[in-house]
């Protein structure tokens, strides 16, 4: 019984949050979790931006930005969560990476990416002034991305080296007025996937009701990829399961593939 289901499963979460930012899991529970139900092929994406409002007034109110810190909110009100926390108080960026990329290396199955989810900022030079780290991730996700910022979005995309994905996309707000196959169009040659996000109902409806633009992205080659958004309970690293059936009723198997190779496993 296990087996037909482990055989039938995709086995990808490409969205998981970890103590390094919101989330309340260790890396390595993550691991733990994503290997007893047999997931193939995991990122780990903590929030890793700051805002120039939140390193100015709250962290380093008497100094420059600082843009090491993994971090996720914007509001000065979480500070007593981030002081809670030991790991989020000596944590860096390099630090975040280079403790990924040893549990990475120890790691057979799940294969494990060294992601990040940064929040797409007002400010585009500060995104580029992101770059260097940006760019020693595996995948990095964006989120609040928006039609009339595409074109901004598409040009920094394209000095970063990593795979870019676009996380939880509300197309019924984020993507109103543009005509679906031109956005497709542009998302398949800036090289952008699309995450078909599972944290819960109302996520899964950004993509069961935007079928048409996963059909033609299905023709396309539009790249996609399956995140939960796991913040804090261990079964949300294993609810995939209304990404993983649109994949089938739809026929995305092929639109997934980058993800396997990426991981380098078959
Ligand atoms: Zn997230």
């Amino acid at each position: 019984m296990k087996a037909e289901k482990v055989l039938d499963r995709f086995g990808i979460n490409l969205h998981i949050h970890t103590l390094f930012s919101d989330g309340s899991f260790s890396p390595e529970d993550v691991i733990t979790i994503s290997r007893e139900a047999d997931l193939k092929v995991i990122a780990v994406t903590d929030h890793c931006f700051l805002s120039d409002y939140f390193i100015n007034t709250v962290i380093y109110p008497e100094q420059d930005r600082h843009p090491t810190y993994v971090v996720f909110n914007e509001s000065p009100d979480s500070w007593e969560f981030f002081e809670s926390k030991d790991i989020f108080k000596n944590s860096s960026i390099e630090r975040y990476i280079e403790v990924l990329r040893a549990l990475k290396a120890g790691s057979v199955k799940p294969a494990i990416l060294v992601g990040g989810e940064v929040s797409f900022p007002a400010n585009r030079l500060m995104l580029e002034e992101q770059l260097e780290w940006i760019n020693n991730l595996d995948l990095v996700l964006f989120e609040d991305v928006k039609e009339t910022q595409l074109d901004e979005f598409i040009e920094a995309r394209m000095q970063m080296k990593c795979p870019v994905g676009l996380a939880h996309t509300d197309f019924s707000s984020a993507f109103v007025k543009m005509d679906l196959e031109t956005l497709v169009k542009q998302l398949v040659d800036a090289d952008i996937f699309i995450e078909l996000n599972t944290a819960n109902a109302l996520r899964a409806t950004f993509f069961y009701s935007y079928r048409e633009f996963f059909e033609i992205g299905r023709d396309l080659g539009l790249k996609i990829s399956i995140g939960s958004d796991a913040h804090s309970r261990p079964a949300d690293i294993v609810r995939l399961e209304d990404g993983e059936s649109f994949v089938r009723e739809l026929g995305l198997e092929k639109n997934l593939e980058w993800i396997y190779k990426l991981a380098r496993i078959d």
